[in-house]
């Protein structure tokens, strides 16, 4: 079976590092005839060595075959671009799978480059929705789904969202349903958090004394980063807990542009530059508290039994809301501040053991799925 992984953006590294060990793994326990070949397209669309290459070297995720380099430009050139490139690629390479992850503009551009070709999609992380239109996310993974041959749900929750939209689940069948195999195999995030907990590394770029609380922060979702009002809140808010306990912050080559045009400062946070995945695993361990818009890091905290409040207004994570793990703030600073005084006072009794993304086998689930539809 031959595949091509199209990655472009950090938590697609992360994901799809962790499909990609299980896949050498495979190909060491099986016999040739079973041998999958995998070849990987990076689009480019991050490129900071903070932000692609040290995950390609600390998580050990093969090089890619194919670097696009295409970035630092609006979503429209961005995607168009990679498409024309992608098609180039497949044309070349006739893999039986175009494997897409998330809701970026390189997941779409992949998806869409494939379909046209009437190359079979696997959607890795397919049915989250947020229901909110305005982020672009939300467009990608929408169309993604749509011409998907499989779709790999991480939770319970994006089966629905997916069954409410007229797909069916994998062996039934339905009239006017739309085509596309729905699979609920956990969520790769999953895995990789158990792997990479064993070679957590503490960073070095600044000292933290080990018995030091602090809280976690990251900020980078558009709706909050191009939003003057909402970055002034949520920087306020941050400012004023950080009186109280340190909080640090590797800062987004997006968010730290934003703060420099509007002249914000964070005076009293720890500010460092993005960390790779074995600092950052070591941080989320760590920390006390987590205070995030990133989604991977909202089911990050609770794989890692850490509470989280979220800045933002809706999440695509609703379990780790209903589940009292996580609650959602938006971005006004009273409301931050609340959130955080009553996470302080709080005794974290939760039972985070709670099975809610699949226990840690989603690599091996969607491998298992992708020979069994080859077939
Ligand atoms: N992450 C990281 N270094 C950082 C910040 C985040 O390795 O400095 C990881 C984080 O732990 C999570 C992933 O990057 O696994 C999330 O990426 P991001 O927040 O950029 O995207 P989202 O999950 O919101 O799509």
């Amino acid at each position: 079976m031959k595949i091509i992984t199209i990655l472009g953006a950090r938590p697609q590294f992360i994901k799809a590092g962790t499909v990609s060990r299980k896949i050498m793994e495979h190909n060491r326990l099986n016999p040739e005839d079973d041998q999958i070949e995998e070849i990987i397209i990076h689009t480019g669309q991050h490129f900071d060595a903070n932000m692609s290459d040290i995950f390609f070297d600390e998580m050990q995720i093969p090089k890619p075959d194919y670097n696009l380099n295409i970035n630092g430009l609006g979503h429209g050139a961005m995607t168009g671009q990679m498409l024309e490139k992608i098609e180039e690629v497949l044309l070349k390479e006739k893999p039986d799978w175009v494997m897409v992850y998330g809701d970026t503009n390189s997941t779409i551009a992949g998806a869409l480059a494939a379909s046209k070709l009437h190359i079979k999609v696997a959607h890795i992380e397919a049915g989250l929705r947020s229901f909110n239109m305005k982020m672009p996310e939300e467009v990608n993974r929408i169309l993604t789904d749509r011409i998907s041959d499989i779709l790999f749900c991480p939770t319970k929750t994006a089966v629905t969202n997916l069954e409410n939209e007229g797909y069916t689940l994998a062996n039934e069948s339905k009239q006017n349903q739309i085509l596309g195999r729905v699979v609920n195999v956990g969520d790769v995030m999953q895995d990789g958090a158990l792997f990479y907990k064993n070679l957590a590394q503490k960073p070095s770029s600044f000292s933290l004394s080990d018995d030091e609380s602090f809280i976690l922060c990251t900020i980078h979702r558009a709706e909050n980063t191009d939003d003057p009002k909402r970055l002034k809140e949520i920087v306020e808010a941050l400012n004023e807990i950080s009186k109280e306990i340190q909080i640090i912050l590797p800062l987004h080559p997006r968010t730290k542009q934003k703060l420099q045009q509007l002249s914000l400062s964070l005076d009293g946070v720890t500010i460092i530059d993005p960390v790779g995945y074995l600092n950052m695993v070591w941080l989320i361990d760590n920390c006390k508290l987590v205070m995030t818009d990133s989604g991977g890091l909202q089911k990050e905290a609770f794989f890692f039994e850490k509470p989280c409040i979220t800045l933002r207004d809706e999440t695509e994570w609703v379990e780790l809301i209903e589940n009292g793990f996580n609650t959602l703030v938006g971005a006004k600073k009273e409301k931050i501040i609340q959130a955080y005084n009553i996470e302080k006072q709080t005794t974290d009794d939760r039972n985070y053991k709670q099975n809610l993304y699949g226990g840690g086998q989603a690599s091996e689930n969607i491998i298992n799925e992708l020979f069994q539809y080859t077939q």
